[in-house]
C-alpha cells in the first residue's frame, strides 16, 4: 500500500484528521483498499481476486493490470495494481488500471503538466521537430517521461484489443493471463515503437488529455511585488531555490514570463505592464482540483517564493483570465 494512502472502506479515525498536518503542495492521498478489505474483492467474472493471484510465484507481467481488472469490493470499484511482485487495489476513478494511476500518482501527474503547457508544440510540423521543440521548452527529462507514457498507453491498447477479441471482461485465471500476455508482448516486440508519426499521434492525444485534466482550475489569485532581478535571473533563482522546473514562456499579453507547477498548484510570474523585467511583478497562483493544499497554504508557498527572490512589498494583485 503506497505511503499516506487511505482505505475508502475503513471507518476514519477522527483523531487522524487533526493530527495529520496539511502539507503545502501535497497531492490528494491515494485511495487504496486495505489488506483486510482487499480479501473480498471480486473480478467481473465473479471470482475472488485474492484466490486468482494466491500463491502465484511471479506477478511482474506488464499485462496483469489490464487482464485482471476491474475489481469490486464493498460497493467500491477499484483497480488491481501490481508492484514489487505484490499487489494492491487502487480505488480511484479511471477508464482502466493505467488511467486510474495516471489520475492519482504524483509521478504521472507531474509528467502530464509540461505536456499540458506545451501541447501546441505537437500541433504541427514533422514529428521529430515537434519532439525536439518540446524537449527544448520543457526539458529532456519531460520528453523521456512523455515517451514512457506513450509506450504505456500503446501497451494498454494492445491488451484492451486482446480481451475484446476474446470477448471477455478479464482473464479467468493467472495461467490464461500469462498466455494472453505472452501473445501481446510478442506482438508488441515485433511492432517495435511503430512509426514516428504513429508516436506523434499518440503524444497528441495525450496532450489533449493532459490539457483537459490539468486545466481544471478551482481558484486563482495574485500577489504583486517588486524585485530588481530581470526575468531570466529571476527564473534561475526560482529553479535553484525550489528545485522545480521553471519554464521560460511568452505570450502576447504577458510578454516573457515563467511558470511552474507543483502538486496541483500552478505558479506564474510576469511583468504585464513594464518591460517584462520588473521591478513591478505579479505572482499569479492557481489551485487545480488535484491540489490538496488549502488556499492559505498555497499562498504561503507563493510568499516563500517572493522572499527567495528578495522581493519587496507583497500586496494583493489582480488577475484576469488564467490563460
Ligand atoms: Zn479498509
Amino acid at each position: 500500500m503506497p505511503q499516506g494512502a487511505v482505505c475508502p472502506l475503513c471507518p476514519r479515525d477522527p483523531s487522524a484528521w487533526s493530527s495529520a498536518p496539511e502539507r503545502p503542495g501535497a497531492w490528494h492521498p491515494q485511495r487504496v483498499v486495505c489488506a483486510a478489505h482487499a480479501c473480498d474483492a471480486e473480478l467481473p467474472n465473479g471470482k475472488r481476486f485474492a484466490d486468482v493471484v494466491h500463491g502465484v510465484p511471479s506477478l511482474d507481467s506488464p499485462g496483469l493490470p489490464y487482464l485482471l481488472n476491474p475489481v469490486r469490493v464493498g460497493g467500491v470499484a477499484a483497480w488491481a495494481t501490481f508492484a514489487a511482485n505484490g499487489w494492491y487495489l487502487l480505488a480511484e476513478m479511471g477508464d482502466d488500471a493505467f488511467d486510474a494511476v495516471l489520475r492519482s500518482d504524483a509521478y504521472w501527474l507531474d509528467t502530464l503538466w509540461p505536456l499540458a503547457v506545451h501541447a501546441e508544440r505537437f500541433d504541427s510540423g514533422p514529428a521529430l521537430a515537434a519532439m525536439h521543440a518540446f524537449s527544448a521548452a520543457a526539458g529532456a527529462d519531460a520528453l523521456q517521461r512523455v515517451l514512457e507514457l506513450a509506450r504505456a498507453q500503446h501497451r494498454r491498447d494492445h491488451y484492451r484489443d486482446a480481451l475484446r477479441r476474446l470477448g471477455k471482461p478479464c482473464a479467468d485465471s493467472i495461467d490464461e493471463a500469462h498466455e494472453i500476455a505472452a501473445e501481446v508482448e510478442t506482438r508488441l516486440a515485433a511492432e517495435g515503437e511503430g512509426s514516428v508519426d504513429e508516436l506523434l499521434a499518440r503524444i497528441r492525444s495525450l496532450a489533449q488529455l493532459a490539457r483537459s485534466r490539468l486545466g481544471a482550475i478551482e481558484e486563482t489569485w495574485a500577489i504583486d511585488f517588486d524585485c530588481d532581478l530581470p526575468m531570466q535571473a529571476l527564473r534561475a533563482r526560482l529553479a535553484e531555490h525550489t528545485g522545480w522546473p521553471w519554464l521560460a514562456r511568452d505570450s502576447d499579453r504577458l510578454g516573457d514570463y515563467t511558470s511552474s507547477s507543483r502538486a496541483g498548484m500552478l505558479f506564474k510570474i510576469y511583468d504585464e505592464h513594464g518591460s517584462g523585467n520588473g521591478p513591478g511583478y505579479t505572482l499569479a497562483l492557481a489551485r487545480t482540483i488535484y491540489c490538496a493544499s488549502s488556499r492559505a497554504h498555497a499562498d504561503e508557498v507563493g510568499k516563500g517564493l517572493i522572499t527567495a527572490l528578495g522581493g519587496r512589498s507583497p500586496r494583493p494583485g489582480r488577475i484576469g483570465d488564467w490563460r
